[in-house]
């Protein structure tokens, strides 16, 4: 078994999850595989200003919806042929529908709850993972779609829910163990509590999700496609030069990603870690690229310093006294 996590980059429209299905169904000729998805790239910021908009009784909430909706069409119409396109655009167009009579139920009582606004962003990954599976299927690749709400239990704490691993890790052991598939298709970022509300597991999250399903199956690898080549020396942004880091320990690059490294969402490490399975860290858009491998068998470099993070708008605040 083996884990592969593309990115909101990596599946942004028709062409990139056209390489996102050729680097899937190459891996997936190897081994069983488990394909987890973000949404496509922007649509969770535009879904939380959908949602904040109507709450704040600013009508354009119905702009931004309308956009989400051509995005994820277009995204079919580009990516599906014509003839199998009908059942998914339907299905996109349900759920699009679904997101408005949400915003519009926002709008009428301006009022955004932590829980509404996590039933809002989920359609991201619901969508984009549906688009997907069908795309999967049109090319005649036998796949199965699974709701990660279904498989992951949380506790209530909307936005930013902690995991309950004793139920999550026995369902999808469950899920999983029983099908003879070989490949699977599965929403990042999203989970849901004891009540099967929906809850989401922090932004970036669908990294989580990924490691949540690597550790419970004990998958040979998890990898995380992204759009640098690894997991580089700083922040390519901010560093014209920096460099991709080949090799680094699970501690190292739990450290840097807790102070900065937005490459890998920072609870990620920690469930692989415990089972010691390997992770890379790969380039959707040049896969041919090493990438970053973490394990524990990472040696020195010969440099005192693996890596430089930064974090902006930090504020300290000392208190004292009564
Ligand atoms: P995805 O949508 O695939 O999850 P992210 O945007 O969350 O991708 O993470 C990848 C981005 O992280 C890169 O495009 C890069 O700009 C940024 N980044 C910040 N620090 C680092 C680092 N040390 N190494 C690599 N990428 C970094
Ligand atoms: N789509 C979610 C976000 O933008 C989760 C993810 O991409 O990992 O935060
Ligand atoms: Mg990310």
């Amino acid at each position: 078994m083996q884990v592969l996590k593309f990115g909101g980059s990596s599946v942004a429209n028709a062409e990139n999850i056209n390489k996102v299905i050729s680097i899937v169904q190459q891996a997936s000729q190897k081994d069983k595989t488990i394909l987890v998805v973000s949404a496509l790239g922007g649509i969770t910021d535009k879904l939380i200003t959908s949602a904040t908009l109507a709450a704040a009784g600013d009508e354009t909430y119905t702009e931004h919806l309308a956009i989400i909706e051509k995005r994820h069409i277009s995204t079919v119409q580009e990516l599906i042929p014509v003839a199998r396109q009908s059942s998914v655009l339907s299905a996109v167009k349900k759920q699009c529908n679904e997101i408005e009579d949400i915003c519009n139920g926002i709008f009428l009582l301006r009022e955004l709850s932590a829980a509404t606004k996590d039933r809002v962003v989920s359609f991201g990954e619901l969508l984009s993972s549906q688009i997907i599976s069908a795309k999967f299927s049109a090319e005649g690749v036998e796949n199965v779609w699974k709701d990660s709400r279904e498989l992951i239990t949380t506790d209530s704490n909307y936005g930013n829910a902690r995991v309950d691993f004793e139920t999550a890790n026995k369902q999808i052991t469950a899920f999983f163990n029983d099908k003879l598939q070989n490949l699977f298709v599965l929403p990042g970022f999203i989970a849901s509590n004891a009540a099967k509300n929906t809850t989401t597991l922090g932004r970036g999250g669908s990294d989580y999700t990924a490691a949540i399903y690597a550790a419970a199956l004990n998958a040979k690898i998890l990898e995380i496609w992204t759009d640098v080549s690894g997991m580089m020396t700083a922040d390519p942004n901010q560093v014209s030069n920096a460099k991709i880091i080949p090799h680094i320990s699970y501690q190292e690059a739990m450290e840097l990603s807790h102070f900065g490294a937005k490459v890998i969402y920072p609870p990620t490490i920690q469930p692989v870690l415990k089972r010691n399975i390997p992770v890379k860290v790969k380039n959707t858009f040049s896969p041919q690229d090493p990438g970053t491998i973490i394990d524990n068998t990472a040696t020195q470099n010969g440099n005192i310093i693996r890596g430089i993070t930064s974090i902006n708008n930090v504020a300290l605040l000392g208190l004292e006294g009564s």
